[in-house]
């Protein structure tokens, strides 16, 4: 029983092994570009074209932010939510709904004013 156990685990061992050819150096993963779609590919387009925020999502600094001078934020949307960080070390964010055609006034006495933006094409 032992050399029948012994003859089975070398039949294993010697079995031959199938390898398959190897490919050439020359063939490389797809483009990431050729796979997206949406969203994704409008912004890697964008990104090619130079623009890294198409979405228009950074933080951005504020300006003089007077009512005759306001904060011009972009938005694709009649409204939008912005948050303004009014003291440097400041630790929470005064959130505010910016809606089209009204400027309004932050707390710290800032102004912010809803500009149109095109939207990314898809
Ligand atoms: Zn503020």
């Amino acid at each position: 029983m032992a050399s029948l156990c012994r003859r089975a685990i070398f039949q294993v061992a010697r079995r031959p092994l199938h390898m398959s050819a190897c490919r050439s150096m020359e063939e490389k993963m797809a483009d990431p570009l050729d796979h997206a779609t949406g969203l994704e590919k409008a912004e890697m387009l964008a990104e090619l074209a130079g623009n890294d925020d198409p979405f228009d999502t950074k933080v951005m600094k504020r300006g003089p932010g007077t009512k005759e001078c306001p904060n011009l934020v972009g938005s694709f949307f009649k409204s939008r939510l912005v948050g303004c960080i009014c003291e440097e070390d400041q630790l929470h964010i005064n959130w505010m709904w910016l809606h089209k055609g009204k400027p309004r006034r932050c707390e710290c006495g800032h102004w912010f004013k809803l500009v149109e933006r095109t939207p990314v094409q898809v």
